[in-house]
């Protein structure tokens, strides 16, 4: 029979211009379109062997194998045992574009190559992705169940012919005739790496052929041996019933994937049925990644579709606060050819996305209340991300709050919000706490004395975070949350003999206030303070100097300056001479009040020199 050239449709050749053009920076990803190729053909003759009577007697040995040839760098073969093809099937699926989504996609190529190749990166581009690395490309296939048997070739310029030809048993075997930039890939460590990078979880054992030199003393080639290894894992280990996997497993796997051999904290393996099909492997590791806080951190969670490795450069997969996790979702509802901008809109992958993101939150929960030695390994690295959630994850805000933990001055180490809430006084009336810089200069603000003398737990928030985070939340399971260095959180704790020794003090304040003029809002006598003599406080409505500090370092420049309370404690020595003291005394006593309460918040002084010079005077006197 003679040779039949057939021409490309025009979308053939127009995508194949594209693919050539755009990928030359990501040229492997032949060897995962074709071993792709190969499993599919694969999972399609065993479901026939397993579901067509006239099939069911057909010798069926699955499996791919790759061979190259080493003397001249020419070729690459990759073989498989699936269901293969007739000259209909090769014309049809080798010819022409079948499916709508290539259309589509073809469709909405702009031209700008930049952004074209960024499509096309996230694309399965499939079969044609071969003439990256070869000028000609031969594939010799027989369909199960036939005898005869077709070659299909073609340089990829525009037409590809047919033939006969005799192959022994059914399935596809491609051949490249490697280009000058497709010749390095003819190499056994080459195709080894690209296969367990893309294709290690493929079902079906994957073979790589090669000649195993030997040599004499002098390096010379004295003969060789043939050796086939199998290079792939050929078990999707999630695939597998959770029963059946060993914890030595999740950990070998966890290995793999996070290219260490640290042990992870914990896993979390979700295998969902029903409306859709999927499956999630999770882990937390035991340390950080070390990128956790860069803005370009590379996501830790890699997306398959049926077993098919499609992207592991997909951050929209998982929230960014849960960047943290390693593992692999894997669908059974999504198509292989799934471009990146398909993947942010797809519904299939915002289900999966969101009980994802309860499933962990749950996980993390029954792990805080049954292992807490694990849990608090978590919050060592982790409590951070987890506050991002509070603002980015409105949704699971209540059960973040559950998970996470904060220092507290009544106990050691961290404490949950509902412990806290467990520990409170009869007739307490909120959950205070502190922000602020430094831990230690917190847990001696004088802001804590009144609190600690009441016997009230404050939390002591020294994360950037907490001062952003916390004052929008309001409440926790029905409590307010109030930060002491508020000036109302006074209110809470003031009773009768604070209000006759503030109206005793009113007439000094007046002139203290006279005195300060415009760094104070007011001067105000004190009720939270028990030895130190002054502090500040802000307004209900102002932020903290520690918020200031932030917004000026996110580049608000010009954000109003705050003015903040000075609160001066009434049974302090230095504030008892306020009482009698003539006007320099008066104004001395004033500086320094203030002076002492913006150093102890972490604050600056406008004019050091005036303080010390001030105090000093009054040292002396
Ligand atoms: P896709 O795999 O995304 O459908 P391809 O361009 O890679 O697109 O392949 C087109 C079609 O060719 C496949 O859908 C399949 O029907 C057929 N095909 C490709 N490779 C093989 C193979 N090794 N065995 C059987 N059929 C194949």
């Amino acid at each position: 029979m003679p040779v039949v050239t057939h021409k490309f449709e025009t979308e053939v050749s127009q995508l194949l211009q594209l693919i050539i053009h755009s990928l030359y920076s990501n040229k492997e990803i032949f060897i995962r379109e074709l071993v792709s190729n190969s499993s599919d053909a694969l999972d399609k003759l065993k479901y026939l062997t397993l579901t067509d009577e006239s099939m069911k007697s057909l010798p069926f040995d699955p499996r791919v194998d790759i061979e190259f040839d080493e003397e001249n760098y020419n070729t690459i073969t990759i073989r498989d045992t699936g269901i293969g093809m007739n000259e209909e099937d090769l014309i049809a699926n080798l010819g022409t574009i079948a499916s709508s989504g290539t259309r589509n996609f073809i469709g909405n190529l702009t031209g700008d190559a930049k952004r074209d190749s960024n499509l096309i990166g996230q694309f399965g581009v499939g079969f044609y992705a071969c003439f990256m690395v070869a000028d000609r490309v031969q594939v010799i296939s027989r369909k199960a169940g036939e005898d005869a048997a077709w070659r299909w070739e073609s340089d990829g310029k525009g037409e590809f012919s047919v033939e006969p030809t005799v192959k022994d048993s059914h399935g596809t075997d491609v051949i490249l005739h490697l280009n000058d930039e497709g010749k390095s890939f003819a190499s056994r460590w080459r195709i080894e790496e690209v296969v367990k990078k893309y294709s290690n979880h493929i079902a079906f054992p994957i073979w790589l052929h090669y000649e195993k030199k030997e040599y004499d003393d002098k390096g010379a080639v004295t003969g060789s041996t043939p050796v086939s290894d199998q290079v792939n894992s050929a078990s999707a280990l999630w695939k597998r019933s959770k029963s059946e996997i060993t914890d030595e497993e999740y950990k070998e796997f966890y290995k793999t994937i996070s290219h260490g051999d640290e042990e992870p904290l914990f896993w979390l393996h979700t295998q969902a049925e029903g409306t859709l099909e999927y499956t999630t492997l999770f882990f937390v590791p035991k340390h950080a990644p070390m990128d956790m806080y860069y803005v370009d951190y590379r996501p830790g969670v890699k997306l398959y579709v049926k077993r098919v490795f499609i992207t592991d450069d997909e951050k929209e997969l998982m929230p960014a606060y849960l960047r943290f996790l390693r593992g692999v979702i894997d669908s059974e509802d999504l198509p292989l050819n799934v471009s990146r901008e398909i993947l942010q809109e797809n519904r299939v992958l915002a289900t999966i996305k969101s009980q994802s993101v309860k499933k962990v939150l749950a996980e993390l929960e029954r792990i805080a209340n049954n292992d807490p030695d694990t849990y608090k390994a978590f919050i060592e690295q982790y409590n951070r991300p987890l506050k991002e959630g509070l603002y980015s994850d409105f949704a699971n805000r209540e059960q973040l709050l559950k998970l996470i933990r904060y220092k507290s001055s009544s106990v050691d180490g961290m404490t949950s919000l509902a412990d806290y809430k467990s520990r409170m006084l009869e007739d307490q009336k909120a959950i205070y706490y502190i922000t602020g810089d430094k831990e230690h200069n917190l847990r001696n603000s004088p802001l804590l004395e009144a609190y600690r003398r009441k016997n009230i737990e404050v939390l002591i928030m020294d994360d950037d975070l907490d001062e952003i985070v916390v004052p929008t939340l309001g409440e926790y399971d029905g409590v307010e949350l109030k930060p002491v260095n508020r000036s109302d959180a006074g209110e809470d704790i003031k009773d009768e003999k604070d209000e006759q020794k503030e109206a005793e003090l009113k007439p000094a304040l007046e002139r203290v206030k006279q005195a300060l003029g415009d760094q104070v809002k007011d001067v105000r006598s004190s009720v939270r303070l028990a030895d130190s003599p002054s502090c500040i406080v802000v307004d209900d409505s102002d932020p903290t100097m520690k918020m200031q500090q932030l917004l000026k370092a996110m580049g608000q420049q010009d954000a109003p300056e705050v003015v903040p309370i000075l609160e001066v404690n009434p049974d302090h020595e230095l504030v008892k001479r306020l009482i009698n003291a003539d006007d320099d005394a008066l104004e001395d006593l004033s500086v320094i009040l203030f002076g002492q309460a913006v150093l102890v918040e972490g604050g600056e002084l406008k004019d050091p020199a005036d303080f010390v010079k001030r105090m000093n005077r009054r040292l002396g006197s």
